[in-house]
């Protein structure tokens, strides 16, 4: 037997896959994971990392993250959200593109490209923006390596306007040729401006009075749409942030069905209820969509834990403090920091019995990675996997604070003062610790662009599509 002399060795912590748990010492060598067995059987390395008691799970893999750089750093930037990542057990996010240009060009992408690559502490994938302007260059971005495309059919930060469903019916013709999932921010615009504008002059400047505009059937009208769309062209779709119990029957149904679509939550919605937003708490924790009644959070959660909702996702949203701070609670901006958290809060709940270590690595790891052609490459402890690796003490309590973040612009939280038990306590990215005890390392520019390998495209209707009508005289029947 050759002498293999790894990196790093994780000594005396319980593996856990989405498929189960076993004691074993963990080799990684030149970022990859290259031994998992019993002890007697390891390697030896550089640097061992004693973990008894301890447990040594796939890094979350974060696909809805908005860092803000380029152009909105007052918010963010790729070292500030990347740091925060780290701390939070997160060794990839994927970035949304509503940023100051948006990645709607080429030009735009490298830009982005170039900042994370100089500062990210952890993996990340890029998305691009599906709209009127980007349906001829998607396979030039799918080229350039996007992880996928966003659709914001609800309006965001930056204001990018819904594209119009002439232009999304032909961004999915192409989507399902390229194979990329498309993930969709499904809120109906027209209808909640209208609501929000019709309530704007009537007076009313509330916290519910956000929810009012935006309640269930402005999330229901964009799924099912979302759904018809994705179920007639093939094209892959990811609705972001369900946070509605009425979507759940639809979901199931559409993926009996066989639509091409994996669906994400956030701790937000089912930790947090309507009812108890008052006063600053509620500055903080309007986001779009909004925060539910409490009877959806029961929901909501069960559909996370059977599978229904197939992953989780923090939709990061960090804002300088000031931009929360404003009296019209309509100007205040919407969205909050996620990343840091994420891990600790879903920790807190096995603790408490309400879902397994197992189930989580799933929803926070191996979903993702499946579902953004990542897998087994990511999602997974196994040799010749990616060393993304979270060391999590289940026992170790805290209290979060906003003051605590790494998101050093926007510390604030809407869990601010809650109490966990369970954190991670090293995050491993490709092998190297950028982070040990809850110090974030130096590790700028030591994050990858992760590039999607998706299974075969599957169009589907290939007759009737935008480009095959454009053909002088063609017949689709
Ligand atoms: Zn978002």
């Amino acid at each position: 037997m050759t002498e293999l002399y790894a990196d790093l060795l994780i000594t005396g912590g319980i593996v856990v896959n989405e498929t189960g748990r076993f004691t074993a010492d963990v080799a990684v060598k030149d970022g990859l994971v290259v031994f998992v067995g019993h002890p007697d059987f390891a390697p030896r390395a550089r640097r061992t990392m004693e973990a008894t008691g301890k447990f040594i799970i796939p890094g979350a893999i974060d696909v809805h993250t908005h860092i803000r750089e380029p152009g909105m750093t007052q918010k963010e930037d790729w070292t500030t959200g990347t740091r925060a990542a780290a701390a939070g057990g997160v060794t990839t996010i994927f970035d949304m593109p509503n940023t100051d240009p948006p990645v709607w060009s080429l030009d735009a992408l490298a830009i982005k490209q170039e900042a994370a690559a100089r500062q990210a502490h952890v993996n990340y994938g890029l998305y691009g923006l599906l709209d009127e302007r980007t349906l001829d260059i998607l396979p030039q971005l799918a080229e350039a390596g996007i992880i996928g495309t966003k659709l914001f059919y609800g309006n965001t930060t930056g204001n990018l306007p819904a594209p119009n469903d002439g232009a999304v019916l032909e961004g999915f013709e192409i989507l399902a040729e390229l194979g990329l999932r498309c993930s969709i921010h499904a809120e109906n615009s027209p209808m909640l401006f209208w609501r929000e504008n019709r309530m704007k002059a009537a007076g009313r400047d509330d916290a519910f009075a956000h929810l009012a505009a935006r309640a269930d059937i402005v999330a229901l009208e964009s799924l099912n749409r979302s759904i018809t769309l994705s179920e007639w062209t093939g094209a892959r779709i990811h609705i972001v942030h369900e946070s509605c119990m009425r979507s759940l029957p639809i979901i199931r149904d559409a993926k009996a069905r066989g639509v091409p679509m994996t669906v994400e939550t956030g701790p937000q919605y089912f930790l947090l209820a309507a009812e108890d937003l008052v006063g600053d708490k509620a500055r903080i924790a309007r986001l779009n969509p909004p925060i539910r009644e409490r009877a959806q959070q029961a929901p909501i959660l069960a559909a996370l834990l059977d599978g229904t909702i197939d992953m989780l996702g923090t939709d990061h949203a960090p804002h300088a403090m000031a931009e929360k701070q404003h009296a019209s609670f309509w100007d205040n901006a919407c969205g909050f920091p996620g990343v840091e958290t994420s891990m600790r809060l879903m920790l807190t709940l096995v603790h408490q019995g309400r879902t397994t270590m197992e189930q989580y690595v799933r929803m926070a790891s191996a979903a993702p990675a499946k579902a953004f052609g990542l897998y087994p490459r990511k999602g997974v402890i196994q040799p010749g996997a990616d060393a993304d690796i979270a060391v999590v003490d289940p026992a170790k309590e805290g209290v979060i604070r906003g003051a605590d973040l790494h998101s050093l612009r926007s510390r604030f939280t809407p869990y601010e003062g809650m109490e966990t038990v369970g954190m991670p306590v090293a995050t491993i990215v490709r092998g190297r610790i950028v982070m040990e005890g809850g110090t974030v390392a130096d590790a700028a520019g030591w994050g990858r662009m992760e590039r999607p390998q998706m299974p075969p495209p599957a169009p589907r209707n290939l007759a009737t599509t935008t480009k095959a009508i454009l053909r002088p005289g063609a017949q689709s029947w």
